[in-house]
């Protein structure tokens, strides 16, 4: 279960942030930090999940939903390659615990992260 998160005022509109894509169940929207010509985060609305682990076992179709909103977004912004990285867990580097895919893309070197 994720906490009381950054993420959850964002879903809720208390902290205000450019919507780059929303479906009913998922939103997208700049990363304050960018680290590549693209950066987007793509989250679920839920606050029930606080990392992908969670998400793939408790509802692996809104994790489908994130991976289809990146490919749109990436095709968008770039030229439609795109990496995803999900950070797991605060060893991996997770700061935010509501679920979240990094979308990164444009101008990506080959093999870095
Ligand atoms: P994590 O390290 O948990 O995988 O990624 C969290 C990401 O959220 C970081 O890349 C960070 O820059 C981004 N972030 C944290 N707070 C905010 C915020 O208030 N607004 C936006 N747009 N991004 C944020």
């Amino acid at each position: 279960m994720a906490a009381d998160t950054v993420f959850a005022k964002i879903v809720s509109g208390e902290i205000p942030v450019e919507r780059l894509a929303e479906t009913e169940r998922v939103i997208a929207f700049p990363d304050i930090s960018p680290q590549a010509p693209v950066h987007i985060l793509v989250i679920p609305k839920t606050t029930e999940y606080a990392d992908v682990t969670e998400l793939a076992a408790g509802d692996p179709g809104l994790l489908a939903e994130i991976v289809a909103v990146a490919r749109r977004l990436a095709e968008q912004h770039a030229d439609g390659d795109f990496r995803l990285v999900f950070n797991n867990g605060a060893n991996a580097g997770q700061t935010v615990f509501h679920v979240h895919a990094h979308l990164l893309a444009g101008g990506l070197t080959e093999g870095s992260l």
